[in-house]
């Protein structure tokens, strides 16, 4: 992608949402989710049959094809009750071996998708069988690794079913058979396995996974490889199922391109809002001057849980070093670090032994909004073309609705051209952002 105008180059991919990087922001949702994420939304089922019953459960024993070993492990990762998009995707995919049902299902990351699938996945395989019965594949080896862990953690007591990781640098050995019931694996390998290798036997599988289908269709090679996996290798009959975190229309192009007949479930987002929040500019005068006012507020800032956005990674850094050398104790997410010290970050963010995280627009992705209080622009939201970025400005500050409690905005403006933008945010929600002068500070607390 090109991103002239943008003066953070290195950030530009994960902006235009390039594979690579979603991937990664997937990546950091699992290694930081510990809990499911609720939605007030309602689902919204869309049934190839129409005449058909709706099943919906609301409890894992309700499913038919219930395993008791099965159940054990469900219960034993703390899962009490399916979760909204579980209540309706697990009776629909389920319902084999009577009626294979093809499913396409979006819903936001952490909603319970990949424990769905896997109790599917588990759910249908035959122990006794030694040959490759579900496949699943993922965008990344990574991706592939955690879903590999929790049919492991979900599977822990169903003896004899064996998973195999098709990913690169795992081998099999020529002339060999995979005879594990379960193969999870990137799309590459998978075909790797099955049309050159000739080690993995598709023609008795009976049910296709296909996770992160935003994904792996924002990756051309995946996207190829996916529709060659489908089309040439799996069985007729095979049963389908897609996944998503987003909503595009792309998605839904592509999985209609190769699902037959698919149902659709799917759970939006809750909306942002700027309601409960109340926002404030600071006037400074310079950079420097609005590193003052942070280090002024940085007793406000430590009693809440706060984070300051900069437009760009260079600035980020600058003032966490700036911010630390006056003795201030702070995180910094950063573009160039691993997902794996991202995720330590924001663990560390999450526990509170950081009040202050300071960031940029991309980076921020994945903390739960409810954990902030205060939000800081230490440099306001701006497009390409220099204009208020409203949806940005939205997306740090928002909160849904249902969380309900008080936040805080500040933003720091240095010049004519930054209280412009403050007046077009302003008159873009019609919400009143307030002049905060220093002494006023006792209102934040
Ligand atoms: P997604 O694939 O949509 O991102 P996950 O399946 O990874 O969501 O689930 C998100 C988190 O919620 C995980 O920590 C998972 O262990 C947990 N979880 C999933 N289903 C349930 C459930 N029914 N009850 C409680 N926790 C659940």
């Amino acid at each position: 992608p090109t991103c002239t105008g943008n003066p953070d180059l290195g950030e530009c991919g994960e902006e235009q949402g390039s594979g690579v990087e979603m991937a990664e922001q997937s990546l950091l949702n699992k290694l930081i989710r510990h809990s499911l994420v609720h939605s007030s939304n309602q689902v919204e089922v869309l049934q190839r049959d129409p005449s058909s019953p709706l099943y919906s459960v609301k409890s894992f024993e309700e499913l038919r094809q219930r395993k008791p070993e099965l159940l054990k492990g469900v219960y034993q990762m703390g899962f009490n009750r399916p979760s909204r998009i579980q209540e309706n995707a697990l009776p629909l995919m389920m319902a084999q071996p009577w009626r294979a049902q093809n499913l396409i299902a979006q819903s936001q990351s952490g909603t319970g998708k990949t424990a769905a699938f896997c109790l599917a996945m588990l759910g249908i395989v035959n122990p006794a069988d030694k040959w490759p019965q579900c496949l699943c594949i993922a965008p990344t080896y990574e991706l592939a690794l955690q879903i590999g862990q929790v049919l492991e953690q979900m599977g822990r007591f169903c003896a004899d079913v064996r998973l195999v990781y098709a990913v690169r640098g795992n081998r099999i050995v020529r002339g060999t058979k995979v005879q594990e019931q379960i193969v999870v694996g990137t799309p590459g390998t998978v075909y790797d396995w099955c049309a050159k290798q000739k080690v993995l036997d598709p023609k008795k599988i009976t049910m296709f996974v296909l996770d992160e289908a935003d994904v792996m269709i924002s990756m051309q090679g995946h996207r190829d490889q996916s529709i060659r996996i489908q089309s040439r290798l799996l069985p007729k009959g095979c049963q389908m199922l897609f996944f998503s975190a987003t909503f595009e229309d792309s998605v839904w192009e592509f999985a209609e391109r190769i699902i037959p007949e698919p149902n659709y479930i799917r759970l939006k987002r809750e909306e942002e809002t700027l309601d409960n929040i109340r926002q404030f500019y600071i006037m400074c005068g310079s950079k420097e001057e609005k590193f003052s006012a942070l280090c002024n507020l940085y007793g406000c800032l430590t009693i809440a849980q706060t984070i300051v956005f900069c437009q760009t990674r260079r600035m980020a850094s600058w003032l966490a070093e700036s911010m630390t050398r006056e003795g201030h104790q702070v995180g910094v997410l950063s573009g160039e670090m691993t997902v794996e010290q991202r995720a330590a970050v924001i663990e560390r963010y999450r526990e509170g032994k950081e009040k202050v995280l300071v960031t940029t627009n991309v980076c921020s992705r994945g903390i739960d909004v409810e954990q902030v209080t205060l939000v800081v622009n230490f440099d306001l939201p701006v497009d390409l073309k220099g204009r208020a970025d409203n949806d940005t400005y939205l997306h740090r500050i928002g909160r849904s609705g249902r969380f309900g409690k008080r936040g805080f905005a500040v933003n720091l403006v240095d010049s004519q051209r930054s209280m412009d933008i403050i007046r077009q945010i302003e008159a873009h929600f019609d919400r009143k952002i307030r002049k905060l002068d220093l002494e006023e500070l006792d209102d934040l607390e």
